[in-house]
Order: C-alpha cells, then structure tokens, then sequence
C-alpha cells in the first residue's frame, strides 16, 4: 500500500520540495537542504568523490559500485557519472546505486537539475530514464550521445525506506556515498539496522570498502565503528569544518540474507568473456543484447535457418503487461519490473532501428465481468504501477481510447500496444554473431569452457559460458533434465477488419485479445492449450478449429466484432510455449542437481539454514526460460537478470524476486515436500 502521504500517481511520499533562499533545493518534510549552499557540484566533487578516494582509484579494467544513500536531486551522481566519462575507461562499467525513499517526480527533478548547465548533456541522459516514483528496484542505462556503451553506467536507483531496499540488495559495495539529511533531522537513515547492511554489503579487498559523508556527528562515527568502519574526521566542504571518511575493516559478522541455495555462483566478474546462447528468440536475443551491453562476446545459436521462427515468430505480438492483484505476489511484482524494463528497451532499440518494430497504441484490458472489476480494483489499491504508465478507465473512456463504443471499463496502458517480435528480436541480436541452422544438442565442459556440438557430434562453438535459452529445449540435455517445463500449445489468427472493428485503434485484452487491424488483419489469439512437450516445431500445425475458437472468445464478449470462421494471409500460426509450475520464468544459473540433493538433504526435516553449504552449480552453465505467454514483457529484465549472474554485477531486483526466477527453486520445493 503506499505510504502515508502518498497520492495517487505518486505511490511513494512527497520530500515536498521548495526552493530555500540562494536557490538551493529543500524538503520541507525533513526541513534541510539537499546540498551545500556553497555549491552543491563542488561539494559531491570534495565530499564523496573526493572523501573515497575517487577517480584515483578506478582502474582501467575493472567495475566499479557505487552505492549513495539519498539519491535526492542525483546530483551526487551526475559529478560521478562525469568523473567517470572523464577517466574513459575502455573495459569498465560504473554501478551506481542510490537508495532514494522520497523520490522526486520527473518535473521537480528537471527544474531542480536546470541549475546545472555545465552537466547539461548527462542531465538530459538521467531525464530520459528517470524512472516513475514506483517503490522497488529500478534499473535504467542513462546515456550520452556518442558513449561507448560498453564502458558506460548502470543506475540502480532503489526506491523506498533505506533500510528495507537496502536488505534486498545483493551487491558488493566499493563505494558509500552517505548523504541523507542531518542526522537529527532524520535518524532513520542513519540508523544501526542501516549500518549493519552497509556491513553486509562491504568487503575488505584492496584497502576496504571505502565511504564519505559531509556529517560529522559523534553518532555517525560510532554507528560506523560498530559495524566494521575505521573513520576519520577531515576538513569538510564550505562552511563546514569536518567531514568524515572511513573504510570497512571487517567486524563483526554480518548474517547473509541470501539463501545458500540461492548463492551466487563464482563469477567472471571483471572479464568480458564469449556465451554461446542457445535459442535465439526473445529470451536468447534479450540476454545477448544484456551481454553485449558489458563488452561480451554473444553467438546466438539456433536450430532453424533465421531468428525467431519458433515461440517468437508471430507476425504480430501484444504488448501488455500481466498484473497481479495482491501486492507483494512475486509475479505481480516481477512483471511490474518487467514492463518498465521493456519500455526502455523498446525506446532504446526503436531509436536506432530502421525498420518499424511496433505499435504504441495503448492497450485496454477490459473488465468484464464482477470478479475482473474487483481484481483491477486491487491492482490499483496496490498501486503497482503508477501514472502515466496505467489508468484506470470508464467504459466512455475505453471507447475514446479503442475508437469504437465498448460497453466495458478497464485498465489502460498507454505504452502498451503490438510489437513485430521478429523485427525486435533481429535489432537485439544487432551485435551478436549468429549459427543459424544448427542444432545444438550436446553440451561438454572441459579446460574451463563448454564445447556446443551438434547432432553430428561436430563441435560449432566453444565458450566461457553456455545459456539455454530455447523454450522446452532448454530440459532437453542431461544438466537441466530436471526441471519442471510444461509445454502449451498457443495458436495465433489472423482475421479481416468488420465494420465494427476496422476503427479499433488499441489493443483490446480481456483474456483473449485482438491487435488494431494491420495491413488488413486483426492479430486474434489465443489459444493456450495442453501440449505435448516432445513436440518439435515441425509436429505443430495451426488448424482451423482453434481459428474458429480464437474468433468465437472474441465475439462472446464483444458480439459481432469480427466475422466468423475468415481468416486471410497469413492466416494462422501455432507454436509450443514452454512455462512452469508457478508460472514464473526461469532466469539464473543451473544447480548440480546431485550437489543439491546431497548438500541440502537436511531440508527434508526442515532445518534451519545457516548451517548449509552454499549452493553447487554447473560452472559457466544458466538457462533462461518458461516465459510462457508473457515473453515479450518478461525476456528483457529476464536477460538483464542473467547478466547479473553471469559477471557478478550488483542484481537489479530485489532479492527475494530475484530468489522467486531462480532454477534452483524447484529442487527446494521438492525437498521441502520431500518429493525427492
Ligand atoms: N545526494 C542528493 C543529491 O545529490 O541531490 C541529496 C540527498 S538529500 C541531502 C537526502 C535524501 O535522502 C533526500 O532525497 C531524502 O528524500 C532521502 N531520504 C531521507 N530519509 C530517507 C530514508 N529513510 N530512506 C530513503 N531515503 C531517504
């Protein structure tokens, strides 16, 4: 529920922001200034950069994380981000974090920041990701024009009260900016819980976790004492006379909140090594482009002769997200994530795309019935996501929107729309090499790299690391067997514009859907039906009954909206989608499904955790999959999940959501329920 003194569209509460005398930005809720009057610029540069030790710490080749507390104005981030630029490091990526419980909206952000000309280009790069106050991890790419992407940045910007983001962050911490308000305006910040995950987060390599704020209360220094923090007092910035600078030392032990079951495997973390990823469609292409991103080299294998001819390859695909009504539902939650996520994508790709990748037209979920009215009513309660990305709508509101009179309100997405997900998996895989036309059918791991061998026994790629990215064939060698992928049979049609429906100008979704008509078809679909998970793609053929079905769930609810049993060119398209038992995709590394058993056997009787080994996974082995009837909204996070597992990169979603996608979940559940 949103906290108190949220509003509606502002899930979050307002810091209430007003302009003290020298215009210097101000909370009237903590009654303090954001930064310095004496020059707020100056002040990150001799505080925070210069309080750690930065830039000269940075090295060429190696990332670097960065974590502020109060991320406010993001001032404090863009003399970083700056600083960074500056270095142009070829093989590098900076990690900042900032934990921010009181978010500026977008508009207060770009006044706040207009103060700043000399930071113009990076101000307009933050603007154009900023995310919505939505509480929850957010991870966006800011981006000046012309950058090398590879040696660019990673904003995870961690919305809610520091101390609850910050226990479900997994990261290493090379870098704490503390800039909350004052101390006794704000002790929240600055508490002993709060101090206790810093410890959690820091480590002792190369000098220790280094941190800096401009506060230099007694209580701070003892607060950082307590958890493992060797400080001193230094000359501070302006009017103020001392600052402090500390580095972890290590101290007291600090309880991992993560699982060993869910531990993360050793990482290739700093090296940008090659993945052979197999499947290449939303999930393979997402991940590839995740990769490539952090300098990886991609081959994106695939047994059929072009990219996305399988589950990816309608001509059309909807764009909608999948919603939950109870507010801390994992896959509520994820997919909320999910669709952020894929709406910067999108922007991202389509920018530099000559092809057209998609429809922005809106999407409508109609409720029609009571139980759906009531459902959406909670999604809303619940606030999961905020203006401008979803409105609740009146039935008049509906028909203005989908440009024909509709008796039913709902749920609108303006964002949403259709995609052409082959065009979109193709500007994906923009900087991947591709084996198109090979089967992919065993997997062996010598010398530290995996050989990709096709059904022939020739080997067609080797690699540091391997991703089953291919729908039911990612359970098909002997590592994965195990889990549990359930094949569904979905089928698409394609359908003439009636009187009725050739002005429909969103997407209509209420269960089954249909697209606006493109190039005289309705895309209506679909089907989601038992299948036999043995089935290769060849074995499903699209049949004329499922067309009649597709049309029918169509009409029932909206009578004579199309015609029935017409179909046209392409007429039809049947695929096997793959999904799991809790209908969440799967996204991590792959366990040793032996180690497992034997380490975490105890689990059985119910244990206590703390007493297990950490987790035992196939080295350089992860699968992404199950993204059932939702890959389109899922994949891009999904992949950008990978990539976290794979380099050992700060994870961009909270832990427990992160924990909730992870393969290793399903032999826990059966241990738990001693089913194995
Ligand atoms: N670093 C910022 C900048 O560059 O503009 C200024 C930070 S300002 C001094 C302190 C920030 O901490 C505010 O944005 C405030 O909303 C945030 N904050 C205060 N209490 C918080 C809490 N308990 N959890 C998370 N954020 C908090």
């Amino acid at each position: 529920m949103p906290e108190n003194g949220a509003q509606r569209g502002r899930p979050l509460a307002s810091p209430g922001l007003v302009w003290a005398p020298g215009r210097v930005p101000m909370s009237s809720r903590f009654s303090d200034i954001y930064y310095s009057r004496d020059g707020g610029l100056e002040e990150a540069r001799h505080v925070f950069l210069g309080g750690c030790g930065l830039p000269g710490t940075w090295r060429n080749d190696e990332s670097f994380t960065v974590c502020e507390l109060g991320f406010g104005t993001g001032l404090n981030f863009l003399a970083t981000w700056e600083a960074w630029r500056r270095a142009r490091f070829k093989n590098a990526r900076l990690h900042y974090i900032a934990v921010e419980g009181f978010p500026l909206l977008q508009s207060e952000l770009s006044e706040a920041l207009l103060e700043w000309p000399q930071l113009r280009a990076a101000v307009r790069g933050l603007m154009r990701v900023y995310p919505q106050p939505q509480r929850g991890f957010h991870r966006v790419f800011p981006k000046i024009r012309g950058d090398d992407d590879s040696s660019g940045v990673t904003l995870t910007l961690l919305f809610g009260n520091a101390h609850e983001m910050l226990s479900q962050l997994e990261a290493r911490i090379d870098a704490w900016f503390l800039d909350g308000f004052s101390p006794d305006k704000n002790p929240d910040m600055w508490s002993a819980e709060v101090f206790t995950q810093l410890a959690r987060l820091s480590h002792t390599l190369n000098g220790g976790t280094r941190l800096a704020t401009y506060s230099a209360a007694n209580s701070v220094r003892e607060g950082l004492a307590t958890a493992g923090f060797e400080s001193v007092k230094t000359p501070g910035f302006g009017h103020k006379r001392e600052m402090i600078r500390a580095h972890f030392r290590g101290g007291a032990k600090t309880e991992p909140l993560l699982q060993p079951w869910f531990a993360r495997p050793p990482s290739a973390h700093g090296t940008r090594g090659h993945a052979a990823i197999i499947g290449a469609g939303i999930a393979g292409t997402s991940t590839a482009l995740a990769l490539n991103r952090r300098g990886w080299r991609t081959t994106l294998i695939d047994r059929r002769e072009v990219i996305a001819a399988e589950t990816s390859g309608n001509p059309m695909g909807i764009l909608v997200p999948r919603l939950t009504a109870a507010a801390n539902a994992h896959d509520g939650r994820f997919y909320a994530a999910a669709w952020r996520f894929v709406l910067d994508m999108l922007e991202d790709i389509s920018e530099s795309s000559s092809t057209m990748l998609r429809d922005r037209c809106g999407a409508l979920q109609l409720a029609t019935d009571d139980t759906e009215t009531a459902r959406q009513k909670s999604i809303m309660d619940a606030a999961m996501l905020p203006e401008p990305l979803l409105f609740q709508v009146n039935s008049k509101e509906v028909s203005d929107i989908a440009g024909c009179a509709l008796p039913y309100g709902g749920l609108y997405f303006p964002q949403g729309g259709w995609l052409r997900p082959r065009a979109v998996c193709a500007a994906l895989a923009q900087k991947s090499n591709t084996l198109l036309g090979v089967d992919a059918v065993s997997l062996t791991h010598s010398g530290g790299l995996w050989q990709v061998a096709d059904g022939a026994g020739r080997v067609q790629t080797q690699a540091d690391v391997v991703i089953l990215a291919n729908g039911l064939g990612s359970g098909a060698v002997p590592h994965t067997a195990w889990l549990p992928l359930v094949a569904r049979r979905g089928q698409i049609s394609m359908t003439p514009p009636t009187e009725m429906s050739a002005s429909l100008r969103a997407v209509l979704s209420f269960g089954p859907y249909i697209t606006p008509p493109y190039h005289g078809a309705h895309c209506v679909g679909a089907t989601f039906d038992a299948a036999d998970a043995t089935q290769t793609f060849g074995d499903i053929t699209a049949n004329d009954a499922d067309d009649v079905r597709n049309i029918a769930a169509i009409n029932a609810v909206l009578p004579n909206m199309l015609e029935e049993q017409r179909t046209v060119a392409p007429h039809h398209r049947a695929a096997i989608r793959c999904t799991s038992p809790d209908h969440l995709p799967i996204a991590g590394p792959v366990p040793d499904q032996g180690a497992y058993l034997r380490d975490f056997a105890e689990m059985r009787h119910g244990h206590p955790w703390a007493k297990y080994p950490e987790a035992a996974y196939q080295a350089g082995l992860y699968v992404l999959t199950a993204l059932g009837s939702r890959g389109l909204t899922a994949a891009p996070m999904a992949g950008e999940i990978l990539a976290a597992h794979i380099t050992g990169e700060p994870w961009p979603l909270e832990r427990d959501l992160m924990t909730a996608l992870h393969p290793g979940r399903f032999l826990m559940r059966d241990l738990k329920r001693r089913e194995v």
